[in-house]
């Protein structure tokens, strides 16, 4: 059986599931300081940070849920978001606990929020999550629900052997982290989806409890100097991050800074944690922020959480419907094995490898055997 922490140093006295990280600094006070994020934790003998799942043993920063989930799942990769990667296919989907934003409008709070690690019930080694998604048909692997930044040593693993079985790696990130955890997490990454949550500092700020220049920093850092594939998701909360000013302003960035073969995601918002006073999004905010993306220049813009067909369709710059969807489902597919349009022949933006996916839209929850705890 696979171990289950086969290449990252185990912490003295600590359970199977701690791990040593390369990210921590001395102060001159005592305490450590975390360099993962740009909260920039400074813990005591014992504390844990705000994610709760980092936290300093000794002379050092760790990792406590390392090979822990709270579930495994297979998914349509069009739920992480992604709609130019791989599309109509499985992906093998988990997250564990904690987060390293603050948002008080989260819509996996029961996750993210959770500071009960010991109820993480699910458990797998890398080596053991590969086997099993290439087992079940799965193309790649997404560490989503929770943000794989704050689990960085454990994710950045899974991608690896992913890679090592011929599967494919996606990161759904807040895209809030340092340089050197940035550059780590992201080495074997195939695929990311990036929550660009609104576009001012004071909606970070007060909303997130975060900075959106990072997160800019971060799109930049994938688009620009590395190979993987990534799309951005904006969920519009009314009266908070929806204005016209506001979304032009991001789509505006967007074709400058990254270009306009990004796609970008308009999801709607649900009443939770923090938030349950305001309303949900209606869908014509939705198609309002279509549309204004589609002005400004962006060639792949789309709705979700929603019935749409026609916010939810890929159109080529010829103006032929490429694929169909309507929600997680594919209604009509005319991209060739190798990305391009089935009528100009133009190239599709994205990761196109052979024939469309037939998974659909189903969410399947799987178990795994418990690994070994060497
Ligand atoms: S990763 Fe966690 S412990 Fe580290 S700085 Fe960010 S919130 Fe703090």
């Amino acid at each position: 059986m696979a171990a289950l922490t086969p290449s990252r140093p185990r912490v003295e006295g600590a359970d199977a599931f701690t791990v040593g990280t390369a990210y921590g600094r001395a102060l001159d006070d005592g305490r450590i300081e975390c360099t993962v994020c740009p909260r920039a934790c400074r813990l005591r003998e014992g504390q844990r940070g705000l994610c709760f799942v980092r936290a300093r043993e000794g002379d050092q920063i760790v990792l406590t849920s390392y090979g822990r989930s709270s579930g495994f799942c297979i998914d349509p990769i069009e739920k992480k978001p992604l709609n130019h990667f791989l599309p109509g296919t499985p992906v093998l989907s988990f997250g564990t606990a904690g987060c390293n934003l603050a948002c008080r409008f989260c819509q996996n709070w029961d996750i993210s929020k959770s500071r009960e690690i010991d109820t993480l019930a699910a458990q797998a080694g890398p080596d053991q999550l590969a086997a099993t998604a290439k087992r079940l048909g799965c193309k790649s692997i997404a560490f989503t629900y929770n943000d794989p930044t704050v689990f960085l040593e454990y994710a950045s693993d899974c991608a690896a052997a992913a890679r090592e079985a011929g599967l494919k790696a996606v990161a759904v990130s807040a895209g809030y982290i340092n340089p050197a955890a940035r550059q780590e997490l992201y080495a074997n990454m195939d695929a990311a989806n990036i929550d660009l949550k609104g576009f001012t500092e004071a909606f970070y700020e007060k909303v997130a409890f975060a900075s959106l220049r990072t997160v800019l920093d971060t799109l930049e850092y994938l688009v620009h100097e590395t190979g993987v594939w990534t799309e951005i998701t904006t969920l519009l909360i009314p009266g908070h991050n929806d204005s016209d000013a506001e979304i032009a302003d991001e789509c505006a960035w967007i074709a400058e800074h990254l270009g306009d073969g990004v796609p970008l995601h308009f999801t709607a918002f649900h009443p939770d944690f923090k938030m349950r006073d305001v309303p949900p999004t209606p869908p014509a905010t939705l198609r309002r922020a279509r549309s204004i993306a589609l002005e400004a220049g962006l060639k792949y813009v789309y709705t979700g959480n929603v019935h749409d067909r026609v916010g939810q369709t890929t159109t080529c710059t010829c103006g032929e419907a490429l694929i169909v969807r309507d929600w997680y489902r594919i209604d009509r597919y005319a991209v060739s094995d190798s990305g391009q349009c089935g009528s100009c022949g133009a190239r599709v933006p994205g990761v196109f490898e052979g024939p469309a996916g037939d998974w659909g839209p189903k969410r399947q929850p799987i178990r795994i055997a418990a690994p070994s705890l060497r």
